[in-house]
Formats: C-alpha cells, sequence, structure tokens
C-alpha cells in the first residue's frame, strides 16, 4: 500500500497483503526454522530464519512504512537493535550522545563498546548549540527525544543539519514518540530506533526493537549484521507485535487524553512541584515539540514534593499504576528513577541531573481517567503517614 495514506491506515495495512495460499487475512505465524528446498541451492526465497522469515518481514514492512523508512530491521530488543547500529561503526568511531538517554543504552555505550575503542561524549543536545559539540571527528550522533526520564526535547532537524554538514550519521531512538507523533526521518535523521517492547506492542507482553532507514545503503549494512551477527526476534514475538501495532492510533489518542487531564490534575496539586509534559504549554520543550511532534503519549515525570521514603511509600500505595519498570503498555505503571531505573547514578549526580529524589514517572494507560487521577489523589494523600505502608522485608 502507498505511503499516502493516513497513519491510522497504515498501522493496520502497511506493507501487510493476504496470505497467498489460503487468502487468510492476518499474517500467519511462520513458526518454523529452516525451510525445504526444491533443488541444493535454489530456494523459494527462504532459506533458514534467522536470513529471513515472513511474521517478521511482515512486521518490518509494518514499521517501515509507519516511519515512511525504505525498509526496517527487527531485533530481539531495543538494545539488541543498538547494539547493531555499534557493530556497524568503525574502529575508534566518535560518538555524540544526547546525555538523558535510556539507561541500558547508556551502559552498553559505557561497559561494552568503550572498551572496544568507542569513544562516547555526553551532550545536553536539547541546550546546546550542535555546533559546539558535532565536529569533522563526528562519526554519529545518538539521540533521545523526548528523552527518559526528563522528558527533554532536542530540536532533531537543527542537529540533523549540522551532523550532515560534518558528514555524520543521526541515529534517532523514536520510541517515546513513537511515528504516531513523530516521524524523525523527515526531520533529517539517518536511521530511527525503536524498542518495540513499549508502544508499538503496545500490551507489556514482548520485549523487540528495530531499526529503520530510508537509506538503501545502510538498510543493506543493518540486514548483514541482522544475520551475520544474529540478533533476530521470534516469529511468535513479531507476530504479536505486528498484532498490537493495529491499535497504535485509538492506543496513543487515549494515551494522550488520559496524560493531558493528569497533567492538569497535577498543576493543581499544592504537593506537586515540577511536572514535564513536552506537549503541554507550560512546558520548557513546548515550542520545539510543538514544530516537529503532533502531539505525545503517556508519559509524565514530575517531582513530589517529598523526601525519598514518602515518594517511595507513594509508588507502593498506587492500586492501578503498577510499580515497574517499562512503559508504553495499555495499563498504567510508575516508576521512582531515584529508586529503581537511575538508582545506579551516584546521588549527587543524579541531582546534578535534574533527576530529584521526588521524580515520579508515569505511564499513562488507557484506563478510565477518573480512576487513574482517584488513584494518584490516594496514594499521594496516605504517602503522607510513615506508617501508610512498609518496605517489604
Ligand atoms: C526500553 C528502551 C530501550 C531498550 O529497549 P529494550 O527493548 O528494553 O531492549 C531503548 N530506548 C528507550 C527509550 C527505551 O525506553
Amino acid at each position: 500500500m502507498s505511503n499516502d495514506k493516513h497513519l491510522n491506515t497504515r498501522a493496520i495495512h502497511g506493507g501487510q497483503h493476504h496470505e497467498p495460499i489460503t487468502g487468510a487475512v492476518m499474517q500467519p505465524i511462520f513458526q518454523t526454522s529452516t525451510y525445504a528446498q526444491p533443488w541444493p541451492a535454489k530456494h523459494t526465497g527462504y532459506e533458514y530464519s534467522r536470513t529471513q522469515n515472513p511474521t517478521r518481514e511482515a512486521l518490518e514492512r509494518a514499521l517501515a512504512s509507519l516511519e515512511g523508512g525504505l525498509g526496517a530491521v527487527c531485533f530481539g530488543s531495543g538494545l539488541a537493535a543498538t547494539a547493531t547500529v555499534m557493530q556497524m561503526m568503525p574502529a575508534g568511531a566518535k560518538i555524540v550522545v544526547g546525555d538523558d538517554v535510556y539507561g541500558g543504552t547508556y551502559r552498553q555505550f559505557e561497559r561494552v563498546f568503550r572498551p572496544h575503542g568507542y569513544g562516547f561524549r555526553y551532550a545536553d543536545l536539547s541546550a546546546v548549540d550542535p555546533a559546539d559539540v558535532i565536529d569533522a571527528e563526528t562519526t554519529l550522533v545518538w539521540l533521545e527525544s523526548p528523552t527518559n526520564p526528563l522528558l527533554k526535547v532536542t530540536d532533531i532537524a537543527r542537529v540533523a543539519e549540522r551532523a550532515k554538514a560534518v558528514g555524520a550519521l543521526v541515529v534517532v531512538d523514536n520510541t517515546f514518540a513513537t511515528p504516531f507523533f513523530q516521524n524523525p526521518l523527515d526531520l533529517g535523521a539517518d536511521i530511527v530506533l525503536h524498542s518495540t517492547t513499549k508502544y508499538l506492542n503496545g500490551h507489556s507482553d514482548v520485549v523487540g526493537g528495530a531499526l529503520i532507514t530510508r537509506s538503501a545503503a545502510l538498510l543493506d549494512q543493518l540486514r548483514f549484521l541482522q544475520n551475520a551477527v544474529g540478533a533476530v526476534p521470534g516469529p511468535w514475538d513479531t507476530w504479536l507485535t505486528l498484532r498490537g501495532l493495529k491499535t497504535l492510533g485509538v492506543r496513543m489518542e487515549r494515551h494522550q487524553d488520559n496524560a493531558m487531564k493528569v497533567v492538569e490534575w497535577l498543576s493543581a496539586h499544592p504537593e506537586v512541584g515540577l511536572i514535564r509534559y513536552p506537549m503541554w504549554d507550560q512546558d520548557p520543550g513546548f515550542a520545539v515539540a510543538s514544530k516537529q511532534m503532533r502531539g505525545f503519549g503517556g508519559m509524565i515525570s514530575f517531582v513530589l514534593n517529598a523526601d525519598l521514603a514518602r515518594a517511595e511509600r507513594f509508588c507502593a500505595l498506587t492500586e492501578i499504576f503498577t510499580l515497574a519498570e517499562s512503559l508504553g503498555g495499555v495499563e498504567s505503571l510508575l516508576e521512582l528513577p531515584a529508586s529503581m531505573t537511575h538508582a545506579s547514578v551516584p546521588a549527587a549526580d543524579r541531582r546534578a541531573r535534574g533527576i530529584e529524589d521526588g521524580l515520579v514517572r508515569l505511564s499513562v494507560g488507557i484506563e478510565h481517567i477518573d480512576d487513574l487521577i482517584g488513584d494518584l489523589e490516594q496514594a499521594i494523600e496516605r504517602s503522607k503517614d510513615p506508617n501508610s505502608i512498609k518496605p517489604p522485608e
């Protein structure tokens, strides 16, 4: 199907066709490792499932359609996709990285690839002049926008323009925004990365990743590495993700509606300090977000004016918001970066980076808004009492 159709249509039909033998409307799960060959070295186009699998390819076509790419390459996790980009880099690559990237990305860069001689330099790409950090030595620029957990917004077109001028590639991790709200390839990025674990699958039941590009040369290299390194997803997981993807549009609209109402409610709450939600008109990222995004989903970060002990009680006292890492599913989740995802960052560094003890990250789901707000309200109230709940032994 051509790419001039709307996103809600492409989420369902993009790159899809009925199965030719039976006419099955939905893509079957080709749960096979290998394919019969009619003659030695003559095959049907399918030899071995690390190399080709029709279910995986259906997901890859759907993702390429949604991001406006030439093709997509799927992996067993978002971090496997990240590693594959790194494996494409030349020895001694110089990589400029947004300073508020996903913790697992940071760990992979520092502990897996730095020892191999890659140079990583971190900068707040949402604030600095790209020309001050991206220079003729730069091989690659890696950024998230909005970031995790502070939801900082980087002007992607501005960074891409500078990168292009010095011959560096740009990778944008579009996991938080999703192609429903933002298309980095249109803004000049060379590769888009997704943890499909999050909004794209949307049901918290699969771990997966993907890379999408418009460049035939990059696509060839990425496909080569997908097969040569082998971090591929299984057919069942790609099928579940394809199934989840079909409702991306309706889910994202509801995530956004609910999140806006939660933001309004939080902003009137006397015990809430800073609130970050890029599409809220009082957010510092609002102007850039409005320029490059069509909306935003269910991610909100806010500061509960409380010490760490009370913030922990609050997180344990919610009844609908489940205390868990990850995000982007239909169910609401919350987490406390200071105690959970960012606990390994020393407290002083953490605070310097804006991750206060009371900073709570919400992934607002698609439940009824009154129940969600009611849940936050009761948990804030009850958390005042130090005896309201005790940590497990
Ligand atoms: C979860 C996440 C990743 C890593 O993806 P996995 O599927 O967990 O390997 C990368 N980037 C962002 C922004 C994420 O939220």
